[in-house]
């Protein structure tokens, strides 16, 4: 396809770049720093991209958190910005371009991508973005280097989107994944358990998918939002008659598919008592290694009810999402509440592990903060 040269930094394969950046450098278990870095090179197959907008995800708080990783790293995956600086083997990505960018793409060759088991596959397991030190994302700095292995997630953000339109296609895509392993027929009738951020985009996705929510959630904030966002029934998880409300909804029939945006025992065990037979629970939520929970095995045997587990993103639903984010038939932005400057970045962390009834999906931006999306 011809593309027409809109400005000469388009021509050309880089802009005036600085030669040190700001980045929020991890030192340790919950030790965020500010720090000046020198600004990263790239190779020839490789892009420079200045971040614009990079969401905050509870895998990156846990890892800071917990100290579960070596220091030091820059961590932050959710990553939009523009193209500043293109290699020599670069092609059809341009300086100039805004895009959306995946920290990890399977290779689509090997025994676990035939299997469609992308986060297996060892090419996703290597993270292609970094903004210095062990590649961690970078997301949380001015500038990161892309590398040629994850290339093939680089979606070009239209024009009339934000940057963070384009930041929330990687948790979109983890999540649209998780209810496509669902097999649901039109009408059917889903719980998601938990109206956060990822609850919410359960919700949205499922009601466009032409399923009946049923939404739960212990906050009335996060209901009303179940509500805003599609949910055809909205019901209080602490209702000690949830049981029977979740009953009374599917006419006694039984939920089609449950979806658990928490690891919990007690509503992991209802979600699945609740089921019909041959319905599904999906655990969508963050565990740690060595978790377990009772279930009651002839209900995943006799009655059919599996329990499935999904995790990050599956790269052919890449452009579905992007037409569903772009088009704002899913319109992503009133699910950021709060952008925060790359120097706030240790507290926009600290709201996203503790969230409040009026936070959901956290942004940092590098340079200025440009203010409220939503
Ligand atoms: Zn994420
Ligand atoms: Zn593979």
């Amino acid at each position: 396809m011809c593309r027409k040269p809109i400005s000469v930094a388009e021509n050309s394969r880089h802009m005036p770049l600085p030669k040190t950046m700001r980045a929020v450098v991890y030192r340790g278990k919950g030790d965020l720093r500010l720090e000046t870095v020198p600004l990263p090179s790239i190779r020839s197959g490789d892009l420079l991209v200045r971040v614009a907008a990079c969401g905050v995800c509870p895998t990156d708080i846990k890892k800071i958190q917990y100290g579960t990783v070596p220091p030091p790293r820059i961590f932050g995956h959710e990553t939009a910005g523009t193209i500043v600086k293109t290699g020599a083997l670069v092609r059809n990505l341009y300086v100039g371009d805004r895009v959306a960018l995946h920290h990890h793409v399977p290779c689509q060759k090997c025994h676990f991508c035939r299997h469609k088991a992308f986060a297996q596959c060892t090419t996703y397991k290597r993270t292609g973005i970094t903004a210095g030190f062990e590649p961690a994302g970078g997301g949380f700095a001015e500038y990161v280097r892309v590398m040629p292995f994850v290339l093939a997630g680089v979606v070009k953000i239209p024009r009339r989107n934000d940057f963070v339109e384009g930041a929330m296609l990687e948790p979109i895509n983890t999540v649209l994944k998780a209810v496509r392993q669902l097999s649901l027929l039109g009408n059917d009738t889903v719980l998601v358990v938990g109206q956060g951020p990822i609850g919410l985009m359960f919700t949205r996705l499922l009601t466009l998918a032409g399923m009946q929510v049923i939404a739960t959630d212990l906050i009335p904030e996060r209901r009303s939002l179940g509500r805003r966002f599609g949910a055809w029934r909205v019901l209080n998880a602490a209702d000690p008659d949830l049981s029977e409300q979740l009953h009374r909804a599917t006419r006694g029939r039984g939920l089609d598919a449950s979806i658990l945006t928490v690891a919990a025992d007690a509503p992991l065990r209802q979600a699945q008592t609740a089921l019909r037979g041959g319905g599904t629970l999906q655990l969508f939520a963050h565990t740690v290694r060595g978790q377990t929970t009772a279930l009651d095995l002839s209900q995943v045997c006799v009655d059919e009810k599996p329990l499935l587990g999904s995790y990050s993103a599956d790269v052919t639903l890449q452009s579905t999402v992007a037409r569903l984010v772009f088009s704002r038939q899913f319109d992503v932005r009133p699910l950021i509440t709060h952008e925060f400057g790359l120097e706030q970045t240790a507290a926009a962390i600290e709201l996203a592990a503790h969230p409040t009834p009026d936070s959901l999906k956290i942004i940092v931006s590098a340079g200025t903060a440009t203010g409220p999306i939503a």
